[in-house]
């Protein structure tokens, strides 16, 4: 059975006793220094002063600095810059300043797991990987509640990485809904498993393959939006709540059916053995090399696929069916050039 902490299990005093640099202040970021400073912690943003995101951070009452000092400062550095930023950003920023005794933290292992940091031997590298978008971990904070997250200890110089990635874990405030005690490795390869092959990749492929289906074989694209996507959240809510079993409960016998006769023909023997060969390229780090070069790359392959996904003939019907739901509280995706 996999340990899982508690409130009950963490001390708040151990993160108010520390200076805590929350490095970025996109999606977890500002989730990540928002719940720490509401929970009493000394906390400081580090950002770029060309970042449109340092005069959110003041507004909300938060101190901003750039990134190496905010670095310098801070006993305990938290890194939530986009994963493919933070070899530059720990180079130039985070390692002058990471001095004996400090700790590092992270809310994804990408980087440790795949090596690309010079990380020194005398400090303390530890993960809190909220098991959630960084919006949702404030509002549930806010609401009282919390999202349920990982913790992981990759390096322990001080013998109290574990103590302190808790503490900072009940400050953010996701003890209240459970923190489950992993590895580097086992966090990052399974989430990169799972949004290529369930997450992400294979639900987006699921639902425009079905909607391609219908609406290929004449039906109408606005029947299939709401068929293929729309319907969706109601079956993932359904599994949410109540697993596989509650879903197939509240759907009528004939869907119940479907869902056995259907299913094993779609995800079929050849699509697990392709899925098991995703892991091995994740496993073996294939996968994060060929990322890694993409991105220094300047991203053409990644831009130009964005840009097709984008015109999908479901992105264009689907907007216009959510307009005219606005109790659904639809939202655009910012053009590339707007995202800050
Ligand atoms: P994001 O893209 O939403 O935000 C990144 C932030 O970093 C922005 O504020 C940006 O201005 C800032 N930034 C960019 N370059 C910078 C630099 N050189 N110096 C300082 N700041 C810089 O990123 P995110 O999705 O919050 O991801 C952050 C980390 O959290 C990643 O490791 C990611 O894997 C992990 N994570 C994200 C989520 C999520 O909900 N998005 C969930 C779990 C874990
Ligand atoms: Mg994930």
């Amino acid at each position: 059975m996999a340990e899982i902490f508690y409130d009950k299990d963490a001390e708040l005093d151990t993160i108010l006793g520390r200076k805590v640099a929350v490095l970025g202040y996109g999606s977890q970021g500002h989730a990540h220094a928002l719940n720490l400073h509401d929970s009493g912690v000394q906390v400081r943003v580090g950002l770029p002063a060309s970042s449109g995101s340092g005069a959110k951070a003041r507004t909300a009452g938060l101190t901003v600095t750039d990134p190496a000092s905010a670095c310098a400062w801070a006993d305990v550095i938290m890194v939530l810059v986009p994963d493919t930023v933070q070899p530059a950003l720990f180079a130039e920023a985070i390692r002058p300043h990471l001095t004996a005794g400090k700790t590092l933290m992270f809310a994804h292992g990408f980087n440790v797991r795949f090596g690309t940091l010079d990380i020194p031997p005398d400090v303390d590298v530890s993960m809190i990987a909220p098991k959630s978008p960084g919006h949702r971990v404030r509002e549930l904070f806010e609401e009282g509640a919390g999202t349920p997250a990982l913790l992981a200890v990759h390096q322990n110089a001080s013998g109290r990485a574990r103590e302190v990635a808790l503490s900072y874990a009940k400050a953010l405030g996701v003890t209240r809904a459970g923190v489950l005690q992993t590895t580097f490795e086992e966090e990052t390869e399974t989430d990169l498993f799972g949004e290529q092959a369930v997450l992400c990749g294979g639900v987006s492929e699921l639902v425009k393959a079905g909607f391609d289906t219908l609406v290929d074989a004449g039906y109408q694209p606005e029947v299939a939006y709401f068929e293929c996507l729309h319907e969706l959240k109601l079956i993932v809510d359904l599994m949410y709540q109540g697993g596989l079993s509650y879903m197939r409960y509240s759907v009528s016998d004939t869907a119940e059916h479907g869902d056995y006769t259907g299913g094993p023909r779609i995800v079929t023997e050849e699509t697990r053995a392709e899925m098991r060969r995703l892991l091995a390229e994740v496993q073996d780090g294939t996968y994060a090399r060929r990322w890694i070069a993409e991105d220094r790359a300047g991203r053409p392959w990644f831009n130009e696929t964005r840009a097709r996904e984008r015109q999908h003939r479901i992105e264009v019907v689907g907007e216009r069916l959510r307009a005219m739901m606005p109790f659904l509280r639809p939202v655009a995706a910012p053009q590339p050039s707007s995202v800050s």
